[in-house]
């Protein structure tokens, strides 16, 4: 039985943006088990609670039959093949890949935490999330979210 997940991609780092974002939801598509089924345009937003060149966000459903940690363990594979370091916290990065929702799941590990705990109030997961999944607005838990800044970029050409 597979489940419909979502991930937040992210990159401020390392020249073409657009393209890191392209070829990053190529590899989610073509993870074992796993079918895309929508990718939001890519979004350029202002880093929060860091410095650093803008970003560019999308967010892509999965329906996948990996389990939660196999598929954690797979974005992480992708962050790693595209050089991510981890300096510190908020640094400015490559690739982010962040698991946003897996189906209905609840967890609260060490490694993973379900839903993401920041989602409801960053606008770059929730603009290109909104833009593929309508029907996940009441997951946008803080107002001051509809003030940051962010702007759709253009689609991603997969
Ligand atoms: P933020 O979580 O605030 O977006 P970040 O993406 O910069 O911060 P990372 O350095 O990429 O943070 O990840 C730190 C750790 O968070 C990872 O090693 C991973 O084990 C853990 N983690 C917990 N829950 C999740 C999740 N839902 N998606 C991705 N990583 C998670
Ligand atoms: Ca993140
Ligand atoms: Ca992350």
């Amino acid at each position: 039985m597979s489940s419909r997940t979502y991930v937040g991609l992210g990159a401020n780092l390392g020249g073409d943006l657009l393209a890191t974002l392209t070829q990053a939801v190529r590899a989610l598509s073509a993870l074992p088990g796993t079918r895309l089924v929508a990718v939001s345009s890519a979004w350029r937003s202002a880093p929060l609670d860091a410095s650093g060149p803008d970003f560019l966000n999308a967010v892509v459903g999965l329906d996948t039959t990996l389990p939660p940690i196999e598929l954690l363990d797979a974005l992480q594979a992708i962050e790693q093949a595209h050089g991510r370091e981890r300096p510190y916290r908020n640094a400015p990065r490559t690739l982010d890949l962040d698991l946003l929702l897996y189906g209905d799941a609840v967890l609260g590990t060490p490694r993973l935490t379900l839903p993401h705990p920041r989602l409801g109030e960053r606008a770059f997961v929730l603009r290109p999330l909104l833009e593929i999944a309508p029907e996940l607005a009441p997951l946008a838990t803080c107002r001051g979210w509809q003030a940051q800044r962010i702007e759709r970029s253009g689609p991603i050409p997969i």
